[in-house]
């Protein structure tokens, strides 16, 4: 495989850029070798500056679930950057997003649109604060929320359950108002609740995504619902990288669970910088100009990104790709299963429609311990020999790989070809 551009760039980004990356995910420290460089996109095949064509499971982490360059969306950003950038006023199109979304979530009355995931979080927090009046915030070990100071913690195991900053930085101020839980051990969250009275809010990934997909057990997140209401602590479901990717609406549907706080980001803005944060009135209205939660942003429903959102979501709900999303992630996951097996190595899958990740273990996989107990050199190797058959997949063991909508049966044909290939070189 030819890469010698996307290496040249690499030597060249590393003078003005950090790590020639403007993300940490993006770079290949945990695969070895360096990232690649890429060019431009259509459809399901993403293209480095070699010239080297991928099927794109990345799909920028989430946000281009109808795969790239989408006529329709294309369309609508072009007419919008006609009309205008952004006017740091009100816009339609804010409304009309507003509604998709809050359509989309039951428990939504009202939505602010930021810029990031990270945003919407840092914002969740201050609002579960200011409602509930009290400080104390709950995670579970292994799930992200942003690199927002007060949930950058237990993002190592070691760290996992002494609230100590996950992050040189972070001073342990901004962390001791943070208490970690186990994912799926809601015993966990009952000894704070049980030992602490001024918690606010707890934070979940409905589907866990970022210590690779973990699942919460039906009596797991359920138990979660009623035990916070009933002490009157807020459930803030973070959406950012299941919204509208399973179902149209929130993974929260799908579980029967209802947040009192959501927050969205990734295919919300389909591809463009958006985030979000909703939750019933009687919590929105706390938000500034209704409410004393202050929270601003100069580029916040931004009209190029609010175009491109819409004409997502539209897409997205006329496409209605998930029955074929759940079917494709099934062919791949016993194509991953199968090569796996024959080949002798232990292979755990874990999927939700179309978040689907192998976790080289012969355990199941239920929360951040058990994730981290994979075989990453195993992992390295078979990454390194999806690239070399062209499957674009994130460079490492503990990120989703993300299915888009106009993956086709060849497509997935390759995909199986590949991990068969792949599979045989990681042994
Ligand atoms: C990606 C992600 C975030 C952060 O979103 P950014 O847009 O990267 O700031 C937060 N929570 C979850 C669950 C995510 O997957």
């Amino acid at each position: 495989m030819n890469n010698t551009k996307s290496q040249e760039l690499y030597i060249e980004g590393q003078k003005h850029l950090v790590g020639a990356v403007n993300s940490p995910v993006r770079a290949f420290n945990s695969v070895g070798g360096n990232p690649l460089f890429m060019e431009r996109a259509h459809g399901s095949k993403i293209y480095d500056v070699d010239g080297n064509e991928y099927i794109d499971l990345v799909l920028s982490y989430g946000p281009m679930i109808l795969g790239h360059g989408n006529n329709k969306v294309v369309e609508a950003v072009q007419k919008q950057v006609c009309t205008g950038f952004t006017f740091g006023a009100s816009t339609e199109n804010e409304i009309i997003l507003a509604e998709m979304v809050c359509d989309a979530f039951p428990g939504m009355d009202k939505v602010r649109f930021v810029n990031s995931g990270t945003e919407a979080i840092l914002s969740a927090i201050r609002l579960a604060r200011a409602y509930t009046n009290k400080n104390h915030i709950v995670k579970f070990a292994g799930c992200y929320h942003g690199h927002t100071d007060a949930l950058l913690v237990a993002a190592g195991s070691g760290l996992a359950t002494l609230s100590i900053p996950g992050s040189a930085g972070v001073p342990k101020e901004a962390v001791q108002n943070t208490l970690i839980a186990e994912y799926n051990d809601i015993d966990s969250v009952k000894k704070h609740i049980a030992e602490c009275d001024d918690i606010a809010a707890v934070f979940i990934e409905p589907i866990a995504g970022n210590m690779g997909v973990v699942l919460p057990s039906d009596e797991f997140i359920k138990e979660l619902r009623s035990i916070t209401k009933e002490a009157g602590i807020l459930l803030v479901i973070d959406e950012v990288m299941t919204g509208f990717r399973s179902k149209f609406g929130g993974a929260q549907d799908l579980l029967g669970v209802e947040a009192d706080i959501t927050c969205l980001g990734k295919v919300v803005g389909g591809g463009f910088p958006v985030g979000a944060y909703g939750a019933r009135n009687e919590i929105m209205n706390m938000v500034s100009p209704l409410g004393a939660m202050y929270q601003a942003g100069t580029l916040s429903g931004n009209p190029v990104a609010m175009a491109t959102g819409i004409s997502t979501l539209t897409e997205l709900k006329a496409q209605n790709p998930y029955d074929k999303f759940n079917a494709q992630a099934a062919t791949i996951e016993k194509a991953l299963l199968a090569a796996a097996e024959e080949n002798g190595i232990d292979l755990t899958v874990n999927r939700f429609g179309s978040m689907i990740n192998p976790f080289f273990t012969s355990k199941t996989v239920t929360n951040f311990d058990e994730a981290q107990e994979c075989d990453t050199d195993l992992f390295t190797k078979f990454f390194w020999g999806l690239i070399e058959n062209r499957i674009y997949i994130p460079p490492s063991q503990f990120e989703a790989w993300f299915l888009c909508s106009v993956l086709s049966d060849d497509d997935i044909n390759k995909i199986v070809n590949a991990i068969n290939i792949a599979m045989k070189m990681a042994k």
